[in-house]
């Protein structure tokens, strides 16, 4: 950006005085999806994504050598955790957005299977931002460093979130910062005065009157603490830099936790690898497929938690057996991170819950001004997964509204209420804190939906995604090539959500 800006003193926004000027934080799927929904809702958007492309998770990222292989990073340089192998979890109908379906395109490197790989979702993602022309809204390359209140806000009161406006810095990254790793926001000498907007060297200040945070939840490693972890000198990573097998070639590997990327990772290392112990907390959750799969391959092996690990390369298990090991890979999750965010503790994260939100979105001191879209996530236990880009359009869709006067919240103190409510019930469910975003998603979506008039899911997109999942519990290495639900599929390619009339789309891929 060459001209300092006061986005709020604009004149576009003293004339449309319910239009907002708003920063969006992230061009992934829920980034993109609010940015156009807020501006359908007339408001004037401002996309911040530090990558050079749009697509989030989706686009894929091969070079990890730049990042720390454990992710104990500030900021991290790497954001996508996609493997090269990674096939959609889902059959691509169920996934787009309500009026963007995922179609079948054929050409040149387009992958046409029911469950492409990652490829082909990051193409429709970029279709999608070329189609609502959401590209224009972007800043590229363009890392948020610091979000936080405007002097002379900080007083917290009742109406705070509706007259609050935020200071934004961001960084424009080049290719010599991303490679040196000279991104730390306490690096910068900032100029901290506000009512103008400073340029210092390449970070830029503005201020918005609201922000809404998209920069999504599967790129901070969760570790676990395990004795010896910081001592053990062979190599150990987290499956966010997990990228191909050929590293592994005749080690011995421990894979901790079974989750759905240590299922894919577990399987394709089997065919490399010398051994791959699967070490996991509790045997009681292991999807059955994947039971068969470790029963099946002779390289698989299933362990319980760790001990310790020593300095001669052992890895000691709780039952008292071992192994020793050439590499760690530690497939233990995500947590959320907002390294930028500057609330004065009115929002934090505590074991995993980013709170208080009013629904996962708003934060009750702050709304509206503050938002967050992409916070829920799959209920792990159930293997539900979550069909996320629609509800993501309906969060857009809600923050949009509310923004602009359409849609009221209701007052701080009754959205503090129901936060309070939904963390005792889930409590009294015995739902542990880590999981208070894991919300089961057909019910939840609906009853979301009805806050703005957004269509409730379709039947048969939740009748393919639990076909899909039951399928994939019993068949983990064929579903994806193999299932049983031709009726379904045509229900589906029939209905107006396949039939609506999309123009035609060009983008290189
Ligand atoms: C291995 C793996 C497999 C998955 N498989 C599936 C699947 O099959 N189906 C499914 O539905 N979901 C799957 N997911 C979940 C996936 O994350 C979501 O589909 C989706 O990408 C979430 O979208 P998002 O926009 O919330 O976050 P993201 O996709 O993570 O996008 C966030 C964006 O914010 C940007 N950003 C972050 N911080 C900043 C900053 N400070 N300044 C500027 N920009 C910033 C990032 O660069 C990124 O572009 C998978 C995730 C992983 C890790």
């Amino acid at each position: 950006m060459d001209q300092p800006r006061n986005l709020t003193t604009e004149p576009e926004s003293t004339i449309l005085s319910s239009k907002k000027t708003v920063c969006v934080i992230g061009a992934g799927p829920s980034g993109l999806v609010a940015a156009r929904e807020l501006r359908k809702e007339g408001h004037r958007v401002v996309l911040f994504e530090q990558k050079h492309d749009v697509g989030g998770q989706w686009l894929f990222d091969p070079d990890v050598e730049k990042e720390d292989p454990l992710g104990r990073t500030k900021f991290m340089e790497v954001h996508s955790s996609i493997y090269n192998s990674l096939r959609l979890l889902s059959p691509r109908e169920i996934m787009g957005y309500t009026d963007f379906p995922f179609l079948m395109k054929e050409g040149l490197g387009r992958d046409t299977r029911r469950f492409p790989g990652h490829r082909e979702l990051w193409l429709y993602l970029k279709e999608f931002s070329v189609h609502f022309g959401i590209r224009e809204l972007i800043r590229f390359n363009t890392r948020v460093e610091y979000v936080g209140m405007l002097e002379g806000n900080n007083g917290v009161c009742g109406d705070l979130g509706n007259d609050l406006k935020w200071v934004v810095r961001s960084r424009k990254l080049d290719d010599d910062i991303i490679s040196s790793g000279n991104g730390d926001v306490n690096d910068v000498d900032y100029d901290l005065s506000i009512d103008r907007v400073e340029r210092n060297g390449e970070v830029v200040e503005e201020v918005f009157d609201a922000v809404v945070v998209g920069n999504g939840q599967y790129s901070y490693p969760q570790l676990p603490s395990i004795k010896g972890m910081k001592t053990w000198k062979r190599k150990q990573m987290h499956s966010h830099v997990y990228r191909v097998p050929q590293p592994f070639q005749n080690q011995v590997v421990v894979m901790v936790g079974n989750s759905l990327s240590a299922q894919d990772i577990s399987m394709e290392l089997a065919g490399v690898a010398k051994e791959v112990h699967i070490s996991s907390r509790s045997q009681k959750n292991l999807m059955e497929g994947f039971s068969k799969v470790i029963s099946k391959h002779e390289k698989l092996h299933l362990r319980p938690q760790i001990e310790s690990l020593e300095e001669d390369g052992r890895v000691l298990f709780v039952d008292g057996s071992f192994v020793v090991a050439d590499a760690i890979l530690y497939c233990t999750g995500y947590k959320y991170s907002f390294p930028f965010l500057d609330t004065k503790g009115l929002v934090t994260v505590d074991d995993n819950r980013v709170g208080p939100l009013y629904h996962h979105t708003f934060p009750p001191l702050l709304a509206p001004s503050l938002s967050f879209v992409g916070i829920p996530r799959k209920a792990s236990f159930t293997h539900i997964q979550i069909i996320a880009f629609p509800f993501f359009e309906s969060q857009g869709k809600w923050v949009a509204q509310v923004l602009s006067g359409k849609r009221k919240l209701p007052s701080p103190d009754d959205m503090m209420r129901s936060v309070q409510e939904f963390y005792r019930q889930r409590e009294a469910d015995g739902i542990p804190r880590h999981e208070t975003h894991d919300i089961i998603q057909f019910e939840y979506a609906d009853k979301y939906a009805d806050k703005t008039g957004f269509p409730h899911l379709e039947e048969w997109r939740k009748k393919m995604c639990l076909v899909a999942l039951d399928n994939s519990d019993v068949h983990l290495e064929t579903y994806r090539d193999s299932w049983d639900d031709e009726e379904l599929l045509q229900e589906a390619l029939q209905s107006p959500h396949f039939t609506q009339h999309i123009g035609p789309i060009m983008i290189s891929t």
